[in-house]
């Protein structure tokens, strides 16, 4: 897919390039508003910072695909370095590093959404189809079981015989040969996500995709002739190397929840709700040691989730309560969530076949801000509300319950001091959790709510049509716009709402 595909570190531009229409970011939100738009017979160009890393490039080595295909090389993080914010930066975005579970907004939350903060197009009879159309390009499925492999069956196991509720999920996958390796790219392509749906269908249509291209400035926000200044990177995108502008009429940023706020705070565009109200949905890791080879790294990393304890129309929050998914990752991102260094942590590798880790997602109130000072930089300011902390305790405190139900032979919370959970009277101990700053090493892969979505200016950053406040025809088409957790994974609502707001903005144009 090279054709269409211009990557501006190896091929000089113009200095100055005009569109009808501008989309920043080729992820779930971006790929498939240009898709939409180009399909329409719109002029549009694709900005994305990333680069095409496809084919015999993804190498499932650690230590390169971590340097090309994640943000900020995998090392971002909250401002006190308690939450690692995981983000792609490829052409694909997020999909092609994600582990694929398809979980659309649930009712509860459209329901939530559309009475209590006025977002009448979520209501759950009005999305159904963006939700329908979104599970369409993404080839969902539910799970086979012969892709459930033994570490997600040992959670299984633990969940039924303590009669809690679970299930296996779905999924975007379609000839997976369940090689393990997705949260640092598909080699074998085989992850039904904006790399290999929209953005083909985007091209096939039209529209002129730029990678390397690193999107700093919208100027000109409320006149009709947007301009936005492009930094051209070298081509392992470490350094900036040149700059043209792309004149366009309408800019759509979906650049993910961060680099959205980020884009905009920088430009001074929108107003004062710009990078606030910021849900990171930290998840903490929790590990079942068997003495068994369980060889959790071979299939697909997760497919089950113990779901008794979601809350999916909870009144004041609509998504809350918690769930517990089986995961696994490399060597490089298990070793790295491990509480040891050295010679002990070398050590704690030894078991790392016998190892069955879990993931304890609880969604969070908005309490996040990104900021961006006069240099530029950027801080995501983050903290964690009581009522995340005791829901993560209560959530270890039954996931070890469960790995021990399974034959564990011990439970490990990767905290700082470890703490060490061998019989059902000792997950008690999870209470004890304080999570203070660096010392329960967490993970957000879910970022929303940056720039919400209001029917009035005084209420929030962007309308009902995604067009940011202050501004004429500049959106944000990402998960930016969510007033709170839309579901415990992004992609298909993220999918399903650019749907709906490109099918809204062609109505218009
Ligand atoms: C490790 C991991 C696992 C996940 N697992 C799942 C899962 O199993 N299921 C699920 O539903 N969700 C999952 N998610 C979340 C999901 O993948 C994301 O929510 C989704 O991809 C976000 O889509 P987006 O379009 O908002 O942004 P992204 O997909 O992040 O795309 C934004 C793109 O914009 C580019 N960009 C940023 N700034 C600029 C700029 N200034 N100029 C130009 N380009 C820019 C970035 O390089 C990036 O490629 C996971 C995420 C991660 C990180
Ligand atoms: S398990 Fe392997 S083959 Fe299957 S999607 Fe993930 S990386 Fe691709």
């Amino acid at each position: 897919m090279t054709e269409g595909i211009t990557d501006l570190s190896r091929q000089p531009l113009p200095e100055v390039i005009t569109t009808e229409i501008c989309v920043i970011g080729s992820g779930c939100g971006g790929a498939t508003a240009a898709r939409l738009l180009a399909e329409a017979g719109h002029e549009v160009v694709v900005l994305e910072e990333g680069r095409d890393v496809a084919g015999s490039e993804r190498t499932q080595r650690d230590r390169a695909m971590h340097d090309q295909l994640y943000m900020d090389r995998g090392g971002r993080a909250s401002h006190d370095l308690s939450i690692s914010v995981l983000q792609g930066r490829v052409l694909g975005g997020g999909g092609v590093i994600n582990t694929c579970d398809v979980v659309p907004i649930p009712e509860g939350v459209l329901h939530h959404w559309a009475t209590k903060y006025g977002l009448e197009d979520f209501a759950p009879e009005r999305f159904k189809r963006f939700t329908d159309d979104a599970l369409g390009d993404l080839s969902a499925s539910r799970i086979p079981e012969s892709l459930v492999n033994s570490a997600n069956n040992k959670l299984r196991q633990g969940a039924e015989g303590l009669g809690l509720r679970g299930e296996v999920m779905m999924h975007n996958r379609v000839g997976c040969r369940g090689l393990g390796t997705c949260m640092i790219g598909c080699p074998v392509h085989a992850k039904r996500n904006p790399r290999m749906v929209a953005l083909p269908k985007a091209i096939e249509a039209g529209a002129r995709i730029f990678t390397r291209a690193r999107a700093v400035r919208i100027d000109n926000a409320n006149q009709e002739l947007k301009e936005v200044t492009v930094r051209t990177l070298d081509p392992g995108g470490y350094h900036e190397q040149g700059e043209l502008t792309v004149r366009a009429k309408i800019v759509i940023v979906a650049a993910n929840a961060i680099a959205s706020a980020q884009l905009l705070l920088r430009s001074g565009v929108g107003n004062s709700h710009v990078g606030q109200n910021l849900t990171l949905q930290p998840q903490l890791s929790i590990i079942g040691v068997f003495e068994e080879r369980i060889a959790a790294f071979d299939g697909v990393p997760q497919s089950y989730a113990v779901t008794e304890f979601e809350e999916e129309d909870n009144a004041e929050f609509g998504l809350w309560g918690y769930r517990i998914e089986a995961i696994m990752g490399t060597p490089g991102i298990v070793s790295t969530m491990l509480p040891f260094s050295g010679a002990p942590g070398m050590q704690n590798m030894t078991q790392y076949d016998r190892m069955a880790p879990s993931l304890l997602l609880a969604p969070d109130e908005p309490s996040g801000q990104v900021e961006v000072a006069r240099d530029g930089r950027m801080t995501i300011r983050y903290e964690q509300r009581d009522n995340h902390r005791e829901r993560l305790r209560h959530a270890a405190e039954i996931a070890a319950k469960v790995y021990l139900e399974a034959g564990a032979r011990e439970v490990l919370v990767p905290t700082s001091p470890p703490l060490v959970i061998r019989s059902t009277r000792d997950a008690k101990k999870a209470q004890q959790l304080t999570f203070a700053p660096a010392t329960a090493p967490m993970i957000s892969a879910h970022q929303q709510g940056t720039v919400r979505f209001a029917a009035s200016e005084r209420d929030g950053g962007a309308d009902l049509n995604g067009q940011v406040y202050g501004t004429r025809d500049v959106y944000v088409f990402d998960s930016s716009g969510y007033p709170t957790s839309a579901a415990s994974h992004t992609m298909t609502p993220i999918i399903a709402s650019s749907r709906m707001l490109t099918t809204k903005l062609l109505t218009r144009i």
